[in-house]
């Protein structure tokens, strides 16, 4: 099985775009197949070198690796063009001397004709003197070259929707080579799948209406005619095609926070199902189960709860090394990586970023979470400070009373649960009003994972300074706090 992933370079990767390439792939690594990469940069004007990188970084990042190319379009123009005079002088093709105001005539026609062809630019085509075309080309005459789409109708039983069909009067001859002999979209794209023999053509529904052209165009070239199978479209939640008002549609805007086997997952979701209600997949699972015959012929919903949802699963099932190389990666770019060894008990990084991970869906969140454990400022959130702080002179209470408890035990979770639980029996309280505002003092936050093993991963002086730093604020705060609370609750 030979197939490809042929973007135009005129834009980032889209998730949509990457979707397609993720089908393809996995056609390919399933069967044993080729992968080919094709940058479709023909149109030079909108086309950019950064956006041909931009591809490959997220194709590269989502680890779809191609077994060929990248080839570019543009590298065989002169091909393109050769294979458009070649169907002129078989006859499969005419030149069209159409002023600019008889095809703006031609397309309100056309309009009007709810997109039935006119056949116009044949007749006028149809009308000049026997070798007058040829004369009037060889005095330079600007012109296009436009191919003759024959009777008849044109069929392919479509790998996703079946027997696809259209009558060959709907489609108008298009133009195959521009007044300046540049090759159009469709001619280029039949004689490059052609040149690299492609078998298999998957790709998105709005391609469908190419299909009967480029078959047709194969056909007369005497090119091999690939299979074709259109993928349904991604929407968003409104059942509108995916669009930047839904959401990020540039896959390098997840690079921060997905796991690329979580995004593979996810896309490979998007259109198929692998027929039971198994969701969390790897790689290797998806590439055994993936069927052309399961790809569904309904739009797909772009869910980005149900991609975060999977990112947390595989955050969770990840290789413990390979997340902290991960993790680790991260701070050091925020410059935090010197600050690795402040603990050193065995086993205490990987401990922290497995408890951590259970909770997490971002991996960004799951960063700035590790961030906590080590040295800095806690940010106390508003909202934790309302609800748990919310008498601070209490609150300073307990938390004195806790760091005097807490300083003399034994740094582990069980001997601290054990101190806490001891001292909320000796205060007459639930162990619950102290674990509230020790949290806030600890993380800054309402919620995180169980208390006692947070102490234990921010060890003991982090801990007995964060408390500390708590009484502090909360000495300092109480007036304003009181004044927040009040303010919140003043009527009106
Ligand atoms: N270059 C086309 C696009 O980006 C794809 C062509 C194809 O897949 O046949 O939409």
């Amino acid at each position: 099985m030979r197939v490809r992933f042929a973007p135009s370079p005129t834009g980032f990767l889209h998730v949509g775009g990457a979707r397609t390439a993720l089908f393809n792939w996995l056609l390919a690594r399933q069967s044993g197949g080729t992968f080919v990469l094709r940058i479709e940069d023909t149109d030079r004007a909108r086309s950019s070198v950064a956006m041909t990188n931009a591809i490959r970084r997220g194709l590269e990042w989502l680890g779809i690796d191609w077994d060929e190319g990248p080839y570019f379009q543009s590298d065989r123009v002169a091909e393109h063009t050769a294979a458009g005079r070649k169907l002129l002088a078989a006859g499969r093709a005419y030149r069209d001397f159409s002023t600019p105001e008889e095809l703006a005539r031609d397309r309100a026609n056309i309009a009007a004709l709810a997109g039935e062809a006119t056949r116009a630019a044949r007749r006028r085509a149809e009308s000049l003197a026997p070798g007058e075309a040829d004369e009037r080309a060889a005095a330079g005459e600007p012109h296009a070259v436009r191919f003759l789409v024959p009777e008849g109708s044109t069929e392919w039983e479509d790998a996703v929707h079946g027997t696809m069909r259209f009558r060959n009067q709907d489609i108008d001859d298009l133009v195959i080579l521009r007044a300046d002999d540049s090759p159009t979209y469709n001619l280029a794209v039949v004689c490059d799948d052609a040149h690299v023999r492609i078998d298999m053509v998957l790709r998105g529904d709005d391609h469908l209406s190419n299909t009967p052209k480029q078959i047709l165009l194969a056909r007369a070239l005497g090119f091999p005619v690939p299979r074709f199978g259109h993928v349904p479209l991604i929407l968003g939640g409104d059942g509108k095609r995916l669009s930047k008002r839904h959401g990020a549609t540039d896959i390098a805007e997840y690079r921060r926070d997905m796991l690329p086997e979580a995004m593979v997952n996810f896309l490979a979701l998007l259109g198929w199902s692998p027929g039971d209600d198994r969701e969390v997949m790897d790689r290797e699972e998806i590439i055994r189960r993936f069927s052309l015959g399961r790809i569904l012929r309904k739009g797909a919903v772009f869910d980005a709860d149900k991609l975060a949802w999977l990112n947390g699963r595989h955050l969770s099932r990840m290789d413990l090394a390979r997340l902290e190389a991960l993790v680790n990666a991260r701070l050091a770019d925020l410059q935090q990586a010197n600050e690795a060894a402040v603990q050193d008990r065995p086993g205490w990084s990987e401990g922290l970023l497995d408890m951590l991970r259970a909770r997490a869906r971002s991996v960004d969140a799951l960063v700035r979470n590790v961030l906590l454990y080590r040295p800095g400022e806690v940010r106390y959130e508003p909202a934790a400070v309302r609800k748990h702080w919310k008498r601070p002179a209490q609150a300073q209470e307990y938390l004195e009373a806790l760091r005097r408890v807490l300083d003399g035990c034994e740094w582990q979770p069980e001997p601290l649960e054990h101190a806490l639980r001891g001292l909320a029996e000796d205060l007459g309280v639930g162990a619950g009003r102290l674990i509230h505002p020790l949290r806030v003092a600890l993380t800054g936050q309402a919620v995180s994972p169980g208390i006692f093993d947070v102490l234990y991963y921010l060890g003991k002086d982090l801990s007995l300074d964060r408390i500390d730093r708590a009484l502090e604020t909360l000495a300092a705060g109480q007036a304003e706090l009181r004044a927040g609370t009040r303010g919140r609750t003043a009527p009106a």
